[in-house]
């Protein structure tokens, strides 16, 4: 393991082979007993059967433990399974308190042992962070940079050594997938684009992980986005089919001047 600085503690260290995406959720990707075991990329230059993982040295192990303990493990443990099981969901449903939008139902966060607030608010926040801090150098193809401004990753950073507060004036949202079945799927940290030239210019990121989606906003987020943040009372959740439509639609939108690469078997899109 080489020596450096870590990114999250500042000290001199061994640095592990960090991921953006904690591994588990490749795992969660694969097919081993399908014809096309690895996850099918598609980016708009490019549609491919891939084992790459974006990693690189960034942190030490103790960050490393800290990241698995306060979020990753759980969220990893709670996540759709290839038997339909998917908790964080089931103990989602079970919430006292719903009302219908739209597009989904809202749910207050349950007291829940299946559903911890914390750890999925420490898990987006480490993913959004690790995104920004790092310039992901040789996987610059598999993603977008998706930076934050240097004021909001620095409070993320206290955030996550448990020294400050989450960022103020921020807003993150968390949707969790509504079909029994989700569709093992991932998207890397990517800027939003506006929905209408109407909607005021604020800085966004958005990424997915099997059966949720995570989206945060700094800068002139409207109040009516901030009060609607997990972060604050009563950490509202949506539960929705749109995750998956949405996702479902911008890989065929992609497909559209993505060139498939070697063969993706009977999968189509
Ligand atoms: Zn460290």
């Amino acid at each position: 393991m080489p020596e450096g600085v870590c990114a999250l503690c500042h000290q001199n260290a061994e640095l592990r082979d960090s991921h953006l995406i904690p591994k588990g959720v490749y795992k969660a990707l694969r097919e081993p007993d399908h014809v096309i075991r690895h996850p099918i990329l598609v980016t708009a230059a490019a549609t491919v059967q891939s084992s790459e993982q974006v990693s690189d040295y960034l942190l030490c192990c103790r960050c490393e433990l800290i990241f698995e303990q306060n979020g990753e493990d759980w969220v990893l443990r709670n996540s759709p399974k290839r038997s339909g099981k998917f908790p964080l969901r089931d103990a989602l449903l079970r919430s006292s308190v719903k009302s219908e939008i739209p597009s989904g139902i809202i749910c207050k966060a349950p007291h829940d042992p299946a559903f911890d607030m914390e750890k999925l608010i420490y898990f987006a926040a480490s993913v959004f962070w690790r995104a920004s801090v790092h310039d992901w150098g040789g996987s610059k193809h598999l993603m977008t940079p998706a930076p934050l401004s240097p004021l909001v990753e620095g409070q993320l950073r206290r955030f996550l050594l448990g020294i400050g507060p989450f960022p103020a004036r921020t807003s993150l949202l968390i949707s969790v997938s509504a079909g029994q079945h989700p569709r093992p799927q991932c998207v890397f940290p990517t800027p939003m684009q506006k929905s209408s030239p109407n909607v005021p210019d604020i800085s966004a990121v958005a990424f997915c992980t099997p059966g949720l989606q995570f989206r945060f906003m700094w800068d002139n987020v409207p109040e009516n986005s901030q009060s609607v943040s997990v972060i604050r009372p009563p950490h509202a959740v949506l539960l929705t089919d749109r995750v998956e439509d949405e996702i479902f639609e911008n890989a065929s939108h992609l497909r559209l001047t993505s060139k498939v690469v070697g063969s993706l078997g009977d999968v189509s899109f």
